[in-house]
């Protein structure tokens, strides 16, 4: 039998002791050669699971107008960074592309960087871009740092790994993998890190939500680098992912493999691993770092607001068939329903603080 990542993680935890969540989360998504991005194409019907911009393009023309509005009230600076972290197929790129086409000066003032770890989505990029000179980034350490930077990034946060702290008897202890009786993936515990211990805020029930309390140093990390980014050189940046609103309790590790939920040790690296978003820790971070937050507010609402309904219906009454016309009206309700995409998916605004008040949170209520 050929050796899977299933094989290579039992014999590291027999050889080295129980290892973290993030450090599972980190190979069953990124291990060079096994994980479950590096050798594939995830997307679509015939994938795992379905995205945003998969669904429909109207949600790529709506961040586009976000973009260009946005830069347009910055004064037009240029060159700027039209930035994307985990961009996928390239479809969310390429939309934004088609709705800025027309911005005057855009397009010439963009250089798009695109940060992606998997070569598989690296080759999908480069087709879905074609006509474009995009340049890629393992990490968001080797942008250009001379320039404002526009930032999206969808369903990326919710990839990046999670570490679950978890109340019991005893106290708070850490959730860790290691090896059952015979030999098998299992759940464990060993004493938590008490600097973790000490930011859990006192307002949560321990007992609530199986007892588990999830925080993301790798989300923060990430967030802090790109709110320091944009404090120097100028910009902003809108996450869209699932997740809540505030910190709170609850096991939210999950796999996900054709559409159906599976347990998280079924054939490590074949499954897409993640975890909700707490936007409000990601919030946190970048005010810490002196940048200006809006929302999160629910995806409906963003689209909405974006003017998603009357995109929606010029491009219906100028369908040339009622079959476009009916992915038109499929998409927009899968995005915008609640018991869909609409509220489940928050969207988070980071602006440079000296930044005009972005698009898509409501009114401005400052005088
Ligand atoms: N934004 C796309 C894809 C979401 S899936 C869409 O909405 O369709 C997550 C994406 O993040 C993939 O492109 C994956 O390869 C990338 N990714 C995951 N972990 C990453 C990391 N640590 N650094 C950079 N990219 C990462």
């Amino acid at each position: 039998m050929p050796e899977t990542l299933t094989d290579i993680l039992i014999r590291h935890i027999r050889d080295n002791g129980p290892i973290s969540v993030s450090h599972f989360m980190g190979l069953a998504l990124g291990h060079p050669q096994y994980g479950y991005y590096m050798n594939r194409d995830p997307f679509g019907r015939l994938g795992d699971f379905v995205t945003a911009p998969e669904i429909s393009q109207l949600f790529g023309e709506m961040v586009g107008v976000w973009m260009a509005d946005l830069w347009l009230r910055m004064g037009a600076p240029a060159p700027f960074l039209l930035a994307e972290a985990g961009p996928g197929r390239g479809t969310l790129m390429a939309d934004i592309l088609r709705a800025t086409r027309k911005v005057d000066g855009f397009h010439a003032a963009m250089q798009i960087h695109l940060i992606e770890t998997s070569p598989a989505l690296r080759t999908l990029q480069t087709h879905a871009l074609a006509g474009f000179t995009p340049h890629w980034h393992d990490s968001i350490d080797t942008l250009p740092d001379d320039a404002p930077i526009l930032f999206v990034a969808n369903e990326f946060l919710d990839a990046l790994p999670i570490i679950q702290l978890m109340h019991g008897d005893k106290g708070w202890a850490e959730r860790v993998i290691g090896l059952s009786d015979d030999g098998q993936l299992m759940f464990g515990l060993v004493p938590a890190d008490p600097s973790l211990v000490a930011a859990i805020p006192d307002n949560l029930d321990p007992k609530d939500g199986q007892g588990v309390y999830e925080v993301s140093p790798a989300r923060s990390g990430f967030t802090a680098l790109l709110s320091e980014r944009i404090e120097r050189q100028g910009g902003a940046a809108l996450f869209i992912d699932y997740g809540h609103g505030h910190h709170g309790m609850g096991d939210t590790l999950q796999a996900m493999r054709a559409h159906k939920f599976v347990g998280v040790f079924e054939d490590v690296g074949t499954a897409d691993i993640t975890s909700h978003v707490d936007f409000e820790a990601v919030a946190e971070t970048a005010i810490h770092h002196g940048a200006s937050v809006y929302g999160p507010v629910e995806q409906w609402q963003f689209l909405e607001d974006m003017g998603i309904r009357m995109r929606a219906a010029h491009l219906i009454n100028n369908a040339t068939d009622e079959k476009l016309a009916d992915a038109v009206r499929d998409g927009l309700e899968r995005l915008i329903s609640p018991d869909q995409m609409g509220s489940l998916f928050k969207v988070l605004a980071i602006c440079h603080d000296a930044a005009p008040m972005p698009s898509g949170f409501g009114e401005d209520i400052t005088p």
